[in-house]
């Protein structure tokens, strides 16, 4: 994409009212508009963005066999009255209509997904079922101030699994729990898996996945040596005592950020929604069901907030906007200008067949300064510049935005090269 068609701007300030990093810089840079507290548009930039951290997810979810399918967001108010919802879960938003029906938006899915997967799955043969969704979310939450990581409207990746044995649901836990790891490890993020209470949902252990960032709502206790991690709100523990699972390390307190969670709903939603199946006796049986939660939008202000530098955001090569930012560079002489853009085209149109993703800085008029400023904040891994220097040199510079390191590539094939290197996932 040429820079001089996006309708985005980068802009020298961040609107007044955003106190967060991840909201400040995605606004600085163009990513996100916000509407309202906790409620943002996704521009261009930011699309970009959120449809590579969804692909990852979408791949993975795949791979562990969920079927996505994609619920409606406006819901009848009958199924949450069913189950208790919808006076019992205080986020949730109440609409009245005209025709005096209430309706609700979708906070979460339970309410909806159980009914369907209940018309399909009738007998012990039909199960486990894996249903997932990645769309949007709408909670009356009561404070939204962690710029995209706390929102009004979000986006997150839903499933839900239905199974016909306790031992099935317990494997498949386990599945999920590696999955979401994989996840994040793609998203260029270090989560750890909290052992912690199921909250509202059930009694039973639910696992939670934070990453370690002062922008974070949670307190955790985590390991020095190995992977054990807990909210500090539900554990007897103190910080530096031994670490009770490897019995090497010691406790250190740090604030961190939910980015999913996984939870065993028993069976209160099949039995609140009347889904039943014949077990292998012919018997009627509730099915044990499990939901499965990641907030993609908040995964992508923790990216933010994890990664970026005093320059701008730092995104990892797998959910960069862009592979590359070739940026076309020369001084007010026009025939030299146009020997330099002329090489930057036939590069740009290179690197396009080669399979890279490139934004193109073709805005050679503009200040040399201000348009390097922005590309380190817009982030995009690997910087391209044209100049008539590297003209002369027959080399262009090519500089990795995380590291800062510089060198001299000649052809669009070592250009490739070193790009992709372990950067594809
Ligand atoms: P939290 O404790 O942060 O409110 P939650 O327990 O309400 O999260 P779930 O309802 O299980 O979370 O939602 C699944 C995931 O969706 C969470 O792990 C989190 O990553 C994300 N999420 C939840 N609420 C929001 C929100 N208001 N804005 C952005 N992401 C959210
Ligand atoms: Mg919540």
């Amino acid at each position: 994409m040429k820079q001089s068609h996006l309708f985005t701007k980068t802009q020298k300030f961040a609107p007044k009212d955003e106190i967060t990093k991840n909201a400040q810089l995605l606004s600085r840079a163009g990513y996100i508009h916000k509407e309202m507290a906790g409620v943002y548009s996704y521009l261009p930039l930011g699309l970009r963005v959120l449809k590579k951290i969804e692909d990852i997810v979408r791949h993975e979810m795949d791979n562990i066999g969920g079927q996505e399918i994609r619920m409606a967001t406006l819901h009848p108010s009958e199924p949450w009255k069913k189950t208790g919802a919808w006076n019992n879960v205080d986020v949730v938003f109440k609409i009245n209509s005209r025709t005096e029906k209430e309706y609700t938006v979708g906070q979460s899915e339970e309410e909806i997904v159980t009914p369907i997967a209940g018309e399909y799955a009738k007998s012990y043969k039909d199960l486990p079922v894996m249903i997932y969704q990645i769309g949007q979310k709408y909670r009356d939450e009561l404070r939204a101030k962690s710029g995209i990581m706390r929102g009004r409207e979000f986006g997150m990746k839903d499933m839900y699994s239905f199974h016909s044995t306790q031992e099935d649901f317990d494997n498949f836990y386990e599945v999920a729990k590696d999955a979401y790891l994989r996840i994040y490890t793609q998203c260029g993020l270090e989560a750890k898996a909290t052992e912690a209470a199921g909250g509202s949902f059930s009694e039973k252990i639910s696992y939670e996945f934070m990453v370690i960032t002062d922008a974070g709502e949670d307190d955790i206790f985590y390991c020095t040596s190995c992977s054990y991690c807990v909210n500090v709100e539900i554990s007897k523990q103190n910080e530096a005592d031994t670490c009770t699972r490897c019995n090497k390390g010691t406790l250190k307190r740090a604030k961190a950020s939910e980015v999913g969670n996984i939870f065993d709903l028993g069976t209160k939603y099949a039995k609140a929604l009347s889904f039943q199946f014949k077990d292998t006796e012919g018997k009627n049986q509730y099915p044990i069901m499990g939901c499965f939660g990641i907030g993609t939008t908040r995964l992508m202000g923790v990216i933010v907030e994890a990664l970026s530098d005093d320059k701008g955001i730092v995104w990892p090569a797998s959910v960069a906007p862009f592979d590359l930012h070739l940026v076309a560079i020369s001084g007010k002489d026009k025939e030299k200008q146009a020997l330099v853009s002329a090489k930057a085209d036939e590069l740009y149109t290179a690197l396009h067949k080669a399979g890279v993703e490139v934004l193109y800085d073709d805005r050679i008029d503009l200040s040399t300064g201000v348009r390097l400023a922005e590309s380190d904040l817009l982030g995009i891994p690997y910087r391209l510049v044209v100049s008539e220097k590297t003209l002369e040199k027959g080399a262009f510079e090519l500089t990795t935005r995380a590291t800062k390191d510089t060198e001299y590539v000649s052809t669009v094939q070592l250009i490739v090269g070193k790009i992709f290197k372990g950067s594809r996932y």
